[in-house]
């Protein structure tokens, strides 16, 4: 067979012949902004034209510090296709973790949408290896600024080649993209993608047993494109042909509720909070949908999410498993042929599992002892491995204690049944250790979150005098006006659970507090309440 090598620009070059009518939408601060493919890809062209006069070289790494939009999708094809890196920077994270994680990927250019050059600009003179600032929009666009030397991207692009060849000798193997991981202690951690990984990882992305994105879809990445290559989807998706919606900056549910009815959305994809929002103003102010397909990953959905998407919406939930170091693609909770015929609370019972794994990947789970079986009782620890699963972390030593003997310890407690479903306990850390014995905060925060009253519910392990830990509750209520008494909540806990996972109190908050990428800030909660029962003790 021919050893073609697996390359971004095979995925652009394809798209420009098979797709150059499809549209890209982004929503804007007036409205919307719409192309065509064949628009998007001469401005790619462009894009990677002007990097290369301002000096990038293969290799090297180019930032993108932006939200979702076209112009970021453009930075998403021209720079791999020109050998150089996408290093896409989560714009939420603290000053101090980006100006670390941009001087450790030593990222040459910066992209920036110009609502958010005053966090680069707080950071500027600490910035070691940028040579240039290039910010999202016309000169008009550009604000005075500290920043220097900085251009304007269509200025930039305007003057650029609309010839500009990109090299025919690149290697699959190549890095193409970066994205740095939180770490529970510690600097973020750096994930390098290739060619070859994102690929493949594309094309699984297309397949009808995992999410099915094709040609026909109209898809729309809630998730942020600095949260895992919005976990691939725009890789895929221009790769198939498929019409493409970005949400722009700073998105509310109610934006996005219309940005879905508005452009026929079919496939969206976020975390849970943003789909508990969603669903929200969906209730509130009912629409009509063509969304067949709700992609939902990056921490547990509790069931009685996907029940309201399932039941009440007709829409099929598919909740996703994986991480920044699986490009993150790595289960799908597809139902099998054999579940279609069973009752709607048996499917959803395999719907709010992680799902099955990926075809092309390969995964174990393993205790102390080595590797437990696959009976759907007996948890221990997810390894995964497979060609787009990180093999390591960017220059970081704390690659050995993740990547061992060809597997990626993944962290997360799982049990896996005899027909490889993988059902997610808990992260390793967040796992409640009370009295000798585990107790699963997802499993506790789900049963709370099927209350009527409850909107959000977090659980965390808290140390005891006694039991080592015991689980604690924080509650945010739909209706804050209308309280619910604990103890409803906690009976309500009670004929689901054993007496001793029974969290021993309820804290209702307004928020509770989250990660830069939307997820349960289980650590801020943990230190904030970490003498409760201590202090509790003290007063008895
Ligand atoms: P961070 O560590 O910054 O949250 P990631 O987005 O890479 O970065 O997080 C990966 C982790 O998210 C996984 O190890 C797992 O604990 C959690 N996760 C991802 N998807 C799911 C899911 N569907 N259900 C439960 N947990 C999930």
């Amino acid at each position: 067979m021919m050893n073609t090598p697996l390359l971004i620009n095979h995925l652009f070059d394809y798209s420009m012949q098979a797709s150059p009518n499809k549209e890209i939408v982004t929503r804007t601060t007036s409205g919307s902004f719409r192309y065509t493919y064949a628009d998007f890809g001469r401005r790619t062209r462009q894009l990677s034209s002007a990097l290369a006069q301002l000096g990038v070289q293969r290799g090297e790494r180019v930032g993108t510090f932006a939200w979702n939009d076209h112009r970021h999708l453009e930075a998403y094809f021209a720079i791999p296709c020109m050998g150089a890196v996408l290093h896409t920077i989560n714009i939420r994270l603290f000053p101090d973790q980006i100006a670390y994680i941009i001087n450790h990927a030593e990222d040459r250019v910066l992209l920036v949408d110009p609502s958010l050059l005053p966090v680069l600009e707080s950071i500027r003179d600490r910035l070691t290896s940028v040579q240039a600032y290039v910010v999202f929009g016309e000169a008009a666009d550009v604000p005075e600024t500290t920043l220097s030397p900085v251009y304007a991207y269509e200025e930039l692009l305007r003057a650029a080649k609309l010839d500009f060849a990109y090299p025919t000798d690149l290697d699959e193997n190549a890095p193409m993209g970066m994205c740095y991981t939180s770490a529970t202690t510690g600097n973020p951690k750096g994930v390098v993608y290739t060619h070859r990984g994102i690929y493949l990882h594309s094309m699984a992305l297309g397949l009808a047993n995992t999410i099915g994105l094709s040609e026909a879809d109209t898809a729309m990445p809630i998730v942020p494109m600095f949260h895992a290559n919005a976990w691939g989807l725009p890789f895929a998706a221009v790769w198939f042909g498929a019409k493409i919606v970005f949400p722009g900056s700073a998105p509310t549910p109610s934006a996005l509720l219309d940005l879905m009815a508005d452009e026929g959305v079919t496939l969206a994809a976020g975390v849970p909070t943003v789909w508990l929002g969603i669903l929200r103003e969906l209730e509130q102010r009912p629409q009509p949908l063509k969304l067949s397909k709700a992609l939902c990953g990056g921490s547990a959905a509790p069931k009685a999410l996907i029940r309201a998407y399932e039941e009440k919406y007709g829409i099929t939930f598919m909740h996703a498993y994986g991480m920044t170091e699986t490009s993150p693609l790595a289960t799908v909770a597809r139902l099998k042929s054999r579940h279609m015929d069973l009752p709607f609370e048996q499917r959803l019972d395999f719907r709010s599992t992680q799902g099955y794994l990926v075809p092309g990947l390969e995964m174990r789970l393993v205790g102390d002892q080595g590797d437990i079986p696959w009976d759907g009782q007996q948890f221990g620890e997810l390894l995964l491995r497979g060609p787009w699963i990180a093999d390591s972390y960017y220059n970081d030593e704390r690659s050995k204690d993740t990547f061992v003997d060809g597997w990626l310890h993944t962290g997360d407690v799982v049990t896996i049944d005899s027909e490889g479903f993988v059902r997610l306990v808990d992260r390793t850390k967040d796992l409640v250790k009370s009295g000798g014995e585990w107790i699963s905060s997802v499993d506790l925060e789900n049963a709370l979150m099927a209350h009527p009253a409850v909107f959000e519910a977090a659980v965390v392990g808290v140390p005891h005098p006694k039991w080592h830990e015991r689980p604690l509750a924080f509650v945010v209520l739909k209706n804050a006006a209308q309280a619910t008494p604990k103890t409803e909540l906690l009976d309500f806990l009670r004929d689901r659970f054993s007496k001793w996972w029974i969290p021993d109190d309820v804290i209702f908050l307004s928020e509770v507090p989250k990660t830069s990428v939307g997820k349960f800030m289980k650590r801020t909660l943990r230190e904030q309440y970490r003498d409760y029962w201590m202090s509790a003790d003290e007063e008895s």
